[in-house]
C-alpha cells in the first residue's frame, strides 16, 4: 500500500510478526467478547484480531486509512469501523447493554496520556486495556513510590487500574522507526477503588500540586491546601516529597482537603 505515514497522527506501523503474535497472545481473547481497537493503521493488529474475536469495533482518525481498512477487511462481518477521533469518542456507546469492552491499541504517543484519561471516564464499561506506549510512559504508569518515574500518572492510573508492564518493543519493530523504546502495558480497571477517596477531582488536584514541585517537601508544595499540622495529623511526615507518598497517603491528603470547612 502506498500510504505515506503521517507524523501528525503519530503513525508508526508495526511490522514485526513476533511482536504482533505476542500482543495478540497477551490479549487473552475469549469467546463472545467485544473488542475495540484504537488506531488501526494498516491493520497489523486488526487482522489477527478479526480472526479471533466475536466483534471488533475500530476507531481510526485518518480518513484515508479508514477507506483502506474498509476495503481490505470488507469480507469480515464482525468488524465495524468508526472514522473518528478517539479523544472525543464515546466508548460507552459501544457497550449499551452493560457488557464490558476489551480495548487494545498501538496508541499514537502524542495523545496517549489524554486518551487513557478519556477512557478512564468510562471505566464502568471497560474490562481491560492493552496498550503499546512509549516505554517511559509505561514505566511511569507502573512506578511505585521512591523512584524517579513515580509521579502524577502513576498515582492516578493506579487509583483507577491494576497496571502491569508486559514486555518491551524495540524501535525496529515499526515503520517508520520511532526514536524511542516502546512497551506493552495491561490496565485492568478496579471494580472497587483500592483506597477510599471522597472526590477524585480533589485527589487529582492534590497530586498535581504535590508533583508540580517535585523537589519540595509536602509542607511547601501543599501549602495552599493544607497546613503542616494538618499533614502531620494524618500521620504523614510533612518533610517528605511527593515521590515518597503512596496512593493511600495521597487519598488521606485529598480527603483532608475535601473535608475542610470552607471559610470565607
Ligand atoms: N495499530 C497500527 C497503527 C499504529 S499507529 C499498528 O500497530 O501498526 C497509530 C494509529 O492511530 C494510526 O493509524 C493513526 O492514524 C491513529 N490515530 C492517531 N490519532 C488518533 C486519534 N485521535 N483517534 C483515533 N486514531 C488515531
Amino acid at each position: 500500500m502506498a500510504h505515506q505515514a503521517r507524523k501528525r497522527f503519530g503513525q508508526n506501523f508495526l511490522h514485526d510478526q513476533n511482536i504482533i503474535n505476542n500482543i495478540i497472545g497477551s490479549a487473552m481473547i475469549r469467546d463472545g467478547e467485544n473488542w475495540v481497537e484504537i488506531g488501526a493503521g494498516q491493520g497489523a493488529l486488526t487482522e489477527p484480531l478479526l480472526k479471533k474475536v466475536q466483534h471488533l469495533d475500530v476507531v481510526e482518525l485518518d480518513r484515508d486509512l479508514v477507506t483502506w481498512l474498509e476495503h481490505k477487511f470488507s469480507s469480515y462481518t464482525n468488524l465495524k469501523i468508526y472514522s473518528a477521533d478517539a479523544l472525543r469518542f464515546d466508548f460507552s456507546s459501544l457497550a449499551p447493554n452493560g457488557e464490558k469492552l476489551h480495548v487494545i491499541g498501538n496508541l499514537p504517543y502524542n495523545i496517549s496520556t489524554p486518551l487513557m484519561f478519556h477512557l478512564l471516564e468510562t471505566t464502568d464499561c471497560i474490562a481491560d486495556m492493552l496498550f503499546m506506549l512509549q516505554k517511559e510512559v509505561v514505566n511511569r504508569i507502573c512506578a511505585q513510590p521512591n523512584g524517579n518515574s513515580y509521579g502524577r500518572l502513576s498515582v492516578m492510573m493506579q487509583y483507577y487500574c491494576a497496571t502491569e508492564w508486559l514486555f518491551d518493543v524495540p524501535p525496529e519493530s515499526f515503520n517508520p522507526v520511532p526514536q524511542v523504546m516502546s512497551a506493552i502495558v495491561r490496565l485492568v480497571p478496579h471494580s472497587k477503588p483500592p483506597v477510599e477517596v471522597d472526590d477524585v477531582k480533589i485527589l487529582g488536584q492534590v497530586v498535581t500540586e504535590a508533583f508540580s514541585q517535585r523537589r519540595k517537601t509536602l509542607r511547601n508544595s501543599l501549602k495552599k491546601s493544607l497546613s503542616e499540622n494538618e499533614i502531620i495529623d494524618l500521620g504523614i511526615d510533612a518533610n517528605l516529597r511527593a515521590e515518597n507518598i503512596s496512593l493511600e497517603e495521597f487519598a488521606k491528603l485529598a480527603n483532608a482537603v475535601s473535608r475542610k470547612p470552607i471559610i470565607d
